[in-house]
């Protein structure tokens, strides 16, 4: 492990401040952030991730799930996992969240992990986390090494010839399908971005996975005002059924009315290079009773561009079948 400075920031403004200034030993482009520590710790002790300077946030005052105006809700950026999965809020208006985060990690990591650091965890590529290969994510223009080698894992819908990851996140699959926005801090000033542009496809330049620009500090997500009446499920498909990254899950957020589908929302995980919304799915849905052909036919839709590897191709039927049953789950009730 590099050698790095460690500095305590006890407000937004300190750590922007301290994120921003350069020293001979610790510049912008080399901060990170520490949050729950649960991911950068490990890619700090891979070799992967080298700062020069480590900004310990996890005593901002960032920590509230706050009920807006309008009825949506705000969730600061130092929310651990496990708080906002059991926050009475969002497991009553927002289940879908509660549902993906508990099916993440461990409820140790939960309680560590928090909602910043959650959006940007980084891939679990096996060869992203070994300075040993080549992977154009860990050093641009080195090469692929997982597209003709371990790739079971990996993802079939947004992938190009330099990078084929999946994002692991569930939180970041739920947040999609609710049209969560990501609003963000830098000595410039505050922006937002919607959640689906926040993550970026690899393309030619797969170490660019947000728009997250060096020092920029995410201090909240906020989820718009639920549809009334609607019904939301979170589905993951795993080799195991506990403390396992999905191989496919859907997100889904359904409102029946008058026996037809009049809103529905359907982000996937496990199969895309990013947190994957599925506008031809919804577009399946929309006006069709919630039936198994109507299902399978958003299923259809959802997978129509999916570009297999050599041993990943049974996740095209897996995720199929997630999002047929989430559906199915979503729907029996309403
Ligand atoms: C064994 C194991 C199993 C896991 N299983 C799952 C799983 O099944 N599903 C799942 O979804 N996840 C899983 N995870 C990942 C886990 O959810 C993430 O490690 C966790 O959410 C990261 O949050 P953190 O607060 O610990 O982030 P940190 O490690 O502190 O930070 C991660 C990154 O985010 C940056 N960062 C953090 N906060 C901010 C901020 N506010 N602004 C700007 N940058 C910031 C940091 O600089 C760093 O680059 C697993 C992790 C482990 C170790
Ligand atoms: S899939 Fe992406 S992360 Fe994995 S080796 Fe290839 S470039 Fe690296």
């Amino acid at each position: 492990m590099e050698h790095f400075q460690l500095k305590r920031a006890a407000n937004v403004k300190q750590a922007l401040d301290m994120a921003t200034t350069q020293t001979s030993a610790a510049s912008t482009q080399g901060t990170r952030f520490l949050a729950g520590g649960t991911t950068l710790l490990d890619l700090m002790k891979l070799d992967v991730e080298r700062p020069t300077q480590v900004i310990d946030i996890h005593r901002l005052p960032l920590d509230k799930v706050e009920t807006l105006d309008g009825g949506g809700v705000t969730i600061g950026a130092t929310v651990r996992n496990a708080d906002l999965a059991n926050h009475p809020s969002i497991k009553t208006h927002y289940p879908v969240l509660s549902q993906a985060l508990l099916s993440g990690a461990s409820a140790q990591l939960r309680n560590m992990a928090t909602t910043g650091g959650n959006l940007l965890q980084r891939t679990r590529c096996v060869y992203f986390r070994d300075t040993q290969t080549p992977c154009n994510k860990r050093e641009p223009g080195s090469g692929c090494s997982a597209i003709d080698g371990f790739n079971r894992n990996l993802a079939i819908l947004g992938t190009s010839d330099h990078c084929i990851a999946t994002n692991p996140s569930d939180m970041n699959v739920a947040l999609t399908a609710l049209e969560a926005s990501v609003h963000i801090e830098s000595p410039q000033g505050k922006r937002s971005i919607a959640i689906d542009d926040f993550f970026l496809l690899p393309g030619t330049t797969p170490e660019h996975e947000t728009s997250l620009n060096a020092g920029e500090l995410i201090t909240h997500v906020t989820l718009p005002a639920p549809m009334p009446g609607n019904r939301s499920v979170y589905l993951k498909l795993r080799d195991r059924a506990s403390y396992e990254f999905a191989l496919a899950s859907a997100a889904v957020i359904v409102t029946v009315s008058s026996g037809r589908i009049d809103h529905v929302r359907i982000a996937l995980g496990g199969v895309g290079v990013k947190p994957w919304r599925s506008r031809e799915a919804e577009a399946a849905l929309l006006g069709r009773a919630p039936d198994a052909a109507a299902f399978r036919a958003a299923a259809e839709a959802a997978l129509q561009t999916a570009r297999p590897q050599s041993q990943n191709g049974f996740k095209v039927e897996l995720a199929k079948r997630c999002i047929q049953h989430a559906l199915m789950f979503a729907t029996q009730t309403a």
